[in-house]
């Protein structure tokens, strides 16, 4: 068996979430490939490494001194080597890069977080550091090189027996720095499971999973144990948010499992993600519940349309020449709505009806702001009928006014738009109905 474990910035923020990464790495010998990301904020008002050092290029840019921001980073990674008693020569190498600081790309800069983690971690594990700019080979273009990656993690991992990888980062073939989004650490160590063939991709970061609501809104919700690669894309596309959405494809394609795990509490079971979830007798109805406000919805209506060929296509290539991304076309005979991100089209609203206006001389048109759109999604929905009816149902008894209704084919999800204002409370209504009372759901179901 073959595990990789990636540790978000939480999980290596100061020698104690070190001291946990030890306990949770030697407690399986499984556990031999080790990627980290730069130490993240060790109580909530602090900085994550990564964003002072984007700071430092901020500095740099505009020509002020950066030499105390330096010295702050410099103070917390020898704060980290003075507490694990570590002898990796910290100050020098630090002070090595403060002195070319000034000379060195941005994205090079930025990399040290990850390089000096990766080594402090790699001592303190017992462990060789592998740097990821000889193995995570990148194109001129910014897309990953993934032969040329496989061919360099294989090699090393066969030299090596086991390592500590930094993550976000790689490098072209001629040596060139490149970076991954923010959180692509979690992309690294998807693309080392894949490369090596590991058996499971192991996330550590600071939450037990994925939560079947936002604990902002719902008080103390659910963890999701077992959820699918495509209601994870659902409920992340909507807002919840545990993983880099990268992260997944690499491993989605070859079928590595991916299972979130919480350092502060290892016991705990976390969520396994994979392609399929057979949950045998202990199925639940709705898998996880997500939203996110602010949308506007842009209403179309015109007799005779639907006789028309062309004529969504036409409106489509308005938003699109506006560079504005459509989330959803709910349509009727005569009309059809088109929604989109509200900020997406702050500066296009007025523009954007008067080409429509113009160009396809609608009866009328209408816009729709503050709406908030809330995902029900769950994989077992698809088989038992009335849930979407039990879910209007509850928003009914509630007063909540549903404005839109779309749901996918294949039934995983339903998507509502309701009122910004209405957004809280129906999450909530949904939640106690579905997930609170849900027993009592299924043997309903079953029975009926
Ligand atoms: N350190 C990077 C960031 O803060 C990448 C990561 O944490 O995965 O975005």
């Amino acid at each position: 068996m073959i595990k990789v474990a990636k540790f978000g910035g939480s999980s290596v923020a100061d020698a104690g979430q070190f001291r946990k990464v030890r306990d949770i790495v030697r407690s399986d010998p499984e556990r031999r490939f080790v990627v980290v990301s730069a130490s993240g904020r060790r109580f909530p008002t602090d900085n994550k490494l990564t964003d002072l050092l984007l700071l430092v290029n901020a500095h740099i840019q505009y020509h002020v001194d950066c030499s105390s921001l330096l010295r702050d980073i410099e103070g917390r990674f020898v704060a980290l080597a003075g507490e694990l008693g570590l002898k990796y020569p910290i100050s020098e190498k630090f002070e090595e890069f403060s002195a070319l600081v000034a000379s060195l790309s941005p994205e090079y800069i930025v990399s040290r977080g990850e390089w000096f983690t990766a080594q402090l971690m790699a001592e303190y594990l017992g462990k060789p550091f592998l740097d990821a700019a000889d193995v995570i080979v990148f194109h001129h273009d910014g897309t990953i090189d993934m032969e040329r990656t496989q061919t360099a993690l294989r090699d090393a991992a066969q030299r090596l027996g086991g390592f500590v990888l930094p993550g976000f980062y790689g490098a072209t073939v001629d040596g060139t720095i490149k970076l991954f989004e923010r959180g692509g650490g979690d992309i690294t160590g998807a693309i080392l499971a894949r490369c090596l063939d590991a058996n499971l991709y192991e996330n550590w970061t600071d939450v037990s999973g994925f939560l079947s609501a936002d604990p902002r809104i719902v008080e103390g919700p659910r963890t999701i144990h077992r959820i699918t690669f495509d209601e994870m894309r659902e409920l992340s596309y909507m807002g919840a948010s545990v993983l880099q959405e990268e992260a997944i494809f690499p491993v989605r394609e070859v079928g590595i499992p991916i299972q979130i795990k919480n350092t502060n509490l290892p016991e705990k079971r976390g969520t396994i993600i994979r392609e399929t979830a057979e949950d045998g007798v202990s199925e639940h109805l709705i898998t996880g519940i997500a939203g996110r406000k602010d949308f506007t919805a842009i209403h179309v209506q015109r007799a005779h349309m639907s006789g028309e060929v062309g004529y969504i296509r036409r409106a489509l290539g308005i938003f699109e020449r506006y560079g504005v991304s459509v989330e959803h076309i709910p349509t009727g005979v005569d009309s059809f709505g088109v929604v989109v991100s509200a900020s997406d089209v702050k500066d296009s609203v007025y523009s954007i009806v008067n080409d429509i206006q113009r160009d396809l001389k609608p009866d009328s048109i209408n816009v729709v702001d503050k709406l908030a759109l809330i995902s029900v999604v769950g994989r077992n929905m698809s088989r038992r009928a009335g849930t979407s009816g039990r879910v209007f149902g509850a928003l009914g008894e509630e007063g909540i006014n549903i404005r839109m209704i779309t749901q996918s084919s294949q039934e995983i999800s339903i998507i509502m738009g309701v009122d910004n204002d209405d957004f809280e409370r129906a999450i909530n209504v949904i939640y106690d109905r579905f997930v609170e009372n849900e027993m009592a759901i299924l043997s309903e179901a079953d029975r009926g």
